[in-house]
Order: C-alpha cells, then structure tokens, then sequence
C-alpha cells in the first residue's frame, strides 16, 4: 500500500519522508511497534532543536569518530529503527572504522533479527553478529532479552555505538567499562546522560556525518585522535543542546505565533 505523495513544499516534508521510511521497515518486519513510538519521541526533541545538526552535536560527531577509529574493538549495535532508516550509512561507518555490526533488538525476535540481518546484508554488509545462537553471551544486571549479545561482538568490544538505546542498557555497558557512544535527540534521556559521548542529534543526519568525519579523520594518528578525546567534554554537550532548546523557545515565546491562512 502506497501512502499519499508528500507536497514537494510541504513544512514537514522530510520528517514526514523518514516517517514513511519508518512504516516501510516495519512493513518489513524490521521495526517494532513500539520502535514507531520511540521515534515519535524523538520528533518531538527534533521539532524542539530546529531539525538541524548543532554545533555541540557535531564537537560529539567529531569524538564519536575519533573514540571509533582508535577502538581496539569497536561495534555498532543496530536496532530495527537503525536498520530502517540509515541501513547504507551503517554499512560504510563499518567499513571505514573497521567496527563489526551486531543486531540487538530491545524486543528480540528470531525473524526480525533475521530480517535486520538479511536487509543490512542486502545493503552491502558481510558479516552480521548477534543473529539467534550467536547472541549467546549475556551482559549480567540486565533483563530484558537486550542483554543477549554476542561473544565475538558487544561481550568483548571497548567501544559500542548505540543510536536509539536505551537507559538500562547504556548503563549495563558503562558498568561493563565500555566506552559508549550514543545517538538521542532527547539529552535528558538516561542513555544521554549515561553514554561517554552522545550525539543529541537525529540519526538520519548524525550517521552520514559520522561516517564523513570518520572518513576525514582516518589519516591521522592515534596520539592525534587520543589527544581529541581528551579534551571532549559529554556534559558540556549535554548542557549546550538544552540551552540551544532553551534559547529557542525564549526567541520563540517572544515573537508572533498565530498564522492568518488567508495571508
Ligand atoms: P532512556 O531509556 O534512555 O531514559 P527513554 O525511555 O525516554 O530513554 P526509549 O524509548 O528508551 O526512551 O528510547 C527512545 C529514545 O530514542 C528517545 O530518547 C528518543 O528521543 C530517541 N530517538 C527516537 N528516534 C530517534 C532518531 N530518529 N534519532 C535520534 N534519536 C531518536
Ligand atoms: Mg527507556
């Protein structure tokens, strides 16, 4: 079933076309009923920011790459929203930091795990972890089915990318001594405040970007990019992204609001 055409001048024309990404990966069987919620959630912190990637955003797009390319053994934990919506751009962030790719599912099922599998193969991935007996490990203090990961993959790795994870277990992996990196438009979401570098940005924008600056970075050394992660600050991150929401509505609360469709 085809949805309506979205009016090339539409306001909300790009959210809308991600929206409709959405509903297609999880006619695919990649996306959650509760993944279509989650992402309502996160339009609302977008709608707040401005839909654009913001400077503090990208100071943590620039860290994120570089706490990726001197990783041991980095990993980019994908869900069914990720899959459906930046699947080509998690394949390449593969291959240019050298991390491996593990499915991990909040409501974990055999088939969508297959079917993120299959759909992220489909888009040029070669091996995918985490996929029924290989998410044989377990990551202790959690219970949900998310702590199942895979021993070759999340069990042993120093950095894990999260976008879209949630609070429990973002901590589980802090406690475990991995260094986090998550996506979230909402900086004041446990997994925001609990990753070591969160990118409050949202991951149709924040992916392509951390594969263009992982890309740039790739040349240089690793006492160059140590160095990098050194003088990062999270919360300075954290505190910046809700200022600028701040800042917005101050600037917004104080002009005129009403629209006259008349013109
Ligand atoms: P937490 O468990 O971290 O406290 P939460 O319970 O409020 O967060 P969850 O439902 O666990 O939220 O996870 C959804 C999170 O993903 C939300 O914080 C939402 O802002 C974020 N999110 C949803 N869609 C996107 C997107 N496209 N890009 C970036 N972030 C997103
Ligand atoms: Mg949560």
């Amino acid at each position: 079933m085809m949805a309506a055409p979205i009016p090339p001048n539409h306001p909300r024309r790009e959210s809308l076309l991600v929206r409709e990404r959405l509903v297609e990966g999880f006619r695919r069987g990649l996306v959650a009923v509760e993944g279509l919620i989650a992402h309502g959630r996160g339009e609302c912190f977008d709608y707040l920011l401005g839909e654009e990637t913001t400077p503090p955003a990208r100071r943590a797009i620039r860290a994120a790459a570089a706490a990726l390319l001197v990783a041991e053994k980095p990993v980019i934990s994908v869900n069914g929203n990720t899959a459906a919506l930046v699947p080509r751009e998690i394949v390449e962030l593969s291959r240019v930091t050298g991390a491996a790719i593990e499915v991990n599912l909040f409501y974990r099922t055999r088939e969508r795990e297959e079917a993120i599998a299959r759909w992220l193969r489909m888009h040029g991935a070669s091996e995918v972890l985490g996929v029924g007996e290989d998410a044989s490990a377990t990551i202790p203090e959690l219970f949900s089915e998310r702590r199942r990961v895979s021993p070759r993959g999340i069990l042993v790795a120093d950095t894990v990318l999260v976008p879209l994870e949630d609070g429990d277990r973002t901590e589980a992996l802090r406690a475990m001594g991995k260094t986090v990196i998550a996506i979230d438009l909402n900086p004041l979401s446990r997994t925001a405040r609990a990753a070591n570098i969160t990118i409050v940005d949202n991951v149709v924008r924040a992916v392509p970007l951390l594969v263009e600056e992982a890309r740039r970075m790739r040349g240089l050394g690793k006492r160059r990019l140590e160095e990098m992660l050194r003088g990062y600050d999270n919360n300075a991150v954290l505190q910046e992204s809700l200022r600028i929401i701040l800042e917005r509505l101050r600037r917004l609360s104080s002009s005129r609001l009403v629209i006259d469709p008349r013109g």
